[in-house]
């Protein structure tokens, strides 16, 4: 029997400290070379093996070899130039300094493929690799070229199309996007995300998700969340047109989030990776809080559709935060696994 409440995470865990700072986003590599090249993959075992040591069913990269989940992606296209930088104001929040489009975009190689390749060589577990998506990779740029943001999203997608194409032929189980814009650009997201996203996943046989979260645990979020009242409503704008997409799965922030859990409904019939970990903050939930959060998805959520996961990705947490957390989850999981099989 296909067993029931299959717990993953978001994407990306902690860095060693010997590969990368710790607790930051974007920290510089500490290696160089050839020994950068064998210190990401070490890093990615030792990533996959604290996940498996924690009984997480669908693993991940723990996203080791890239700085940031989606510059990352971007570095590695024609057509931005890394150099001329502007800042920009992205998910309408925070200023960044974020390099320019300026000519036509295209992807010469693959970015991810050997990565994966090897992630798919060293377990059997079902494996998930997140890609950033369309709109958030525009919601990160400066556009001196396009100057339209649907129109260089809809290159990206085609782009990222050619992508999960490779990474599905490589052995990846499900291919995640990641568009923490969703819950920011609504009008858009209506218009041409949904589309886009849409776009990115054509002619794929593989799972595919679309993950909507309030972000990193960093301070501009915490701030932001500050800022959006009672009730954090931003799935219901977009939820309508995501469950008629061809997207199979959603990815969500849950606990400690103030978003009403009864919004899930307006997705009935998607697979729902329902986030149980709240990502920040450094107090590693009780298996108990898991079971609490996962009951209430319950009721708008399918048992066979509900995916326990993080809230968001762990980067930046400290690793043995996040090592108690995915125990968490996976205990968690256990608890409510062990109440629907009675
Ligand atoms: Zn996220």
């Amino acid at each position: 029997m296909k067993k029931l409440l299959p717990t993953s995470t978001a994407g990306s865990l902690p860095k060693p400290s010997w590969l990368a700072e710790p607790e930051k986003l974007w920290s510089d590599w500490k290696l160089q070379n050839q020994a950068l090249v064998e210190g990401k993959q070490d890093a990615l075992r030792v990533s996959l093996q604290e996940q498996l040591n924690a009984d997480i069913d669908i693993v991940s990269d723990g996203e080791q070899t890239r700085q940031h989940f989606v510059t990352t992606f971007i570095e590695h296209l024609n057509g931005v130039d890394f150099e001329r930088r502007e800042t920009v104001k992205i998910r309408d929040r925070y200023d960044a300094s974020v390099p320019t489009v300026v000519g036509p975009v295209s992807r010469p190689k693959a970015v991810f493929v050997e990565d994966a390749r090897f992630l798919r060589q060293q377990t059997a577990q079902k494996i998930k690799w997140a890609l950033p998506g369309p709109m958030t990779m525009v919601d990160t740029l400066y556009d001196d070229h396009y100057k339209s943001r649907e129109k260089l999203a809809w290159e990206f997608a085609k782009i990222l199309n050619q992508e999960a194409k490779e990474l599905e032929a490589a052995g990846v189980d499900i291919i995640q996007f990641d568009e923490p814009a969703f819950n920011v650009f609504f009008d858009e997201v209506n218009a041409w995300g949904i589309a886009c996203l849409e776009r990115a996943i054509e002619g794929l046989k593989c799972e595919t998700v679309v993950h909507i979260c309030y972000g990193y645990g960093i301070k501009a979020n915490t701030d932001w969340k500050q800022t959006l009242g009672s009730e954090w409503r931003q799935y219901e704008e977009i939820f309508p047109k995501l469950q008629q997409s061809n997207i199979s799965m959603v990815s969500l922030e849950c606990h400690n989030s103030r978003v009403p859990i009864e919004l899930l409904e307006l997705i009935r019939g998607k697979k729902v990776m329902v986030g149980a970990i709240d990502v920040a903050s450094n107090t590693i939930e009780t298996p108990e809080e898991v079971a609490t959060t996962l009951r209430e998805a319950l009721k708008y959520v399918d048992a066979d559709k509900l995916y326990p996961c993080t809230n968001c990705g762990m980067a930046p947490l400290p690793r043995e935060v996040a090592r108690g957390k995915l125990h968490a989850l996976s205990a968690g999981a256990d608890i409510v696994r062990k109440e629907l099989t009675v």
